[in-house]
């Protein structure tokens, strides 16, 4: 039994903390789904949800976990056979892999060693040699939640634009939205997937897809079946603000409230800043305790998540284990190969310096419990670097509680 005295810490990459102001503003009364009142609540979603896509397309929401929007992605715009690139990132883009195959799509994987990111120039080359344009999606996972690597995904669209092909980009932010810089078109993503229950600090449940205007003319000739997840079928209601099923309209009241904290209250730029800043603080830890981070590549640090290898011989969900039981906080589980070599600290969503620093005291009092070689001082290096940089005096989350 574990004891709850106090918060539990849910520091896993997603899903993330809620915030009581979430939870409250879901705790109403479910409404008639196609009454007037309702309507006022799916246009405020519908169109609010832009914003944080960085996007004037349609977005569409789905009663689903995100793994839904992956399939919606792909049924939408492609035909039984089709050829698509995806790149082995890690865990998730294995496992959207695996669901496009499941589909009858033709997969080409580029393999990856699940330290690094899409390479752009990898890319252009398979691109530039497609001379008959079989390739019909790109598809590639922003932030990698298994390894903590982002891939540069307006780098990778320059390189489909330097290699001429018309290939769709389909791009999976479930861990990045509303967490890592993104912006569906400024890079020309056509199909970008997200959830609910990370950056968006919601519970789980809801699920998304931000169309472009070529991908909506891809889904007309598309010949995958689909019938739930077909765009069509969504966008038709949703023009005035309703759904062509039930929506999860509790999960929805949460929504709105979620997006006035990020876009309207702390503003979406200092959302991500924050979250560059406390993954930095995070980094500055870890390199203190002498222990690696997964990520290779500096330009591909993950700002949601940071993903640490434990020493050789050492078991890193015995040590979870051990800060599950005597600290209360659940850290994320190296996923598929990384299995027991490393763990995960999320810091995305809900969050703030102090969280941060628990977060890093149980993580260096469960290296100190388990016997775990280490060098003291992570927790001081990152209060060092937190101290020095100050964030955002007023984080907004609780300023409409306050007052
Ligand atoms: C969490 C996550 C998923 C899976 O989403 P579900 O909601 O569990 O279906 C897929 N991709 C990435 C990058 C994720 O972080």
């Amino acid at each position: 039994m574990i004891q709850h005295t106090g918060r539990h810490f849910l520091q896993i990459p997603g899903p993330t903390n809620v915030p009581d102001r979430v939870l409250r503003a879901m705790d109403y009364p479910t409404m008639d789904h196609r009454g007037p009142e309702f309507q006022v609540l799916g246009q405020e979603v519908l169109e609010g949800l832009k914003a944080v896509f960085k996007t004037e397309a349609p977005v569409i929401i789905y009663p689903a976990s995100g793994t839904g929007a992956w399939e919606a992605a792909l049924v939408n715009t492609l035909s039984p056979g089709d050829r698509v690139l995806m790149f082995e990132t890690g865990h998730f883009a294995s496992l959207w892999q695996s669901l496009a195959e499941r589909l009858g799509l033709t997969v080409e994987f580029v393999p990856g060693d699940w330290r690094s990111g899409v390479d752009p120039q990898a890319v252009e080359a398979r691109l530039a040699e497609d001379r008959e344009k079989a390739i019909k999606a790109v598809c590639c996972v922003h932030n990698e939640t298994s390894t903590g690597v982002t891939s540069r995904i307006g780098e990778v669209r320059a390189a489909m634009n330097r290699a001429n092909h018309p290939a769709l980009l389909m791009v999976d932010t479930i861990s990045s939205l509303a967490s890592i810089d993104y912006r569906h078109d400024e890079w020309g993503v056509d199909v970008t997937v997200a959830g609910s229950q990370k950056g968006l600090m919601l519970p789980p449940g809801l699920s998304f897809n931000a169309v472009s205007e070529k991908a909506l003319a891809a889904s007309q000739s598309a010949k995958l079946p689909r019938s739930y997840w077909h765009w069509d079928e969504m966008l038709g209601p949703n023009a005035k603000g309703f759904f062509p099923y039930t929506p999860a309209t509790n999960l929805l009241y949460g929504l709105r409230e979620a997006l006035i904290m990020l876009v309207e209250e702390e503003g979406l730029e200092n959302v991500l800043a924050r979250h560059d800043r406390h993954a930095k603080a995070t980094r500055q830890a870890v390199e203190a305790w002498g222990l690696e981070v997964l990520c290779r590549n500096p330009s591909e640090y993950s700002s949601s998540l940071t993903a640490v290898v434990m020493p050789d011989g050492q078991d890193a969900d015995a040590y979870r284990k051990v800060v599950l039981e005597r600290f209360d906080m659940s850290l994320g589980a190296g996923l598929g190969k990384l299995a027991g070599k490393i763990f995960r600290i999320g810091h995305l969503g809900a969050f703030n310096d102090l969280m941060l620093g628990g977060t890093l005291v149980g993580v260096e009092m469960g290296l100190i419990a388990c016997g775990i070689p280490h060098k003291s001082g992570g927790v001081q290096a990152a209060m060092t670097y937190l101290a020095a940089e100050p964030g955002q005096a007023v984080s907004g989350h609780e300023r409409r509680q306050a007052s």
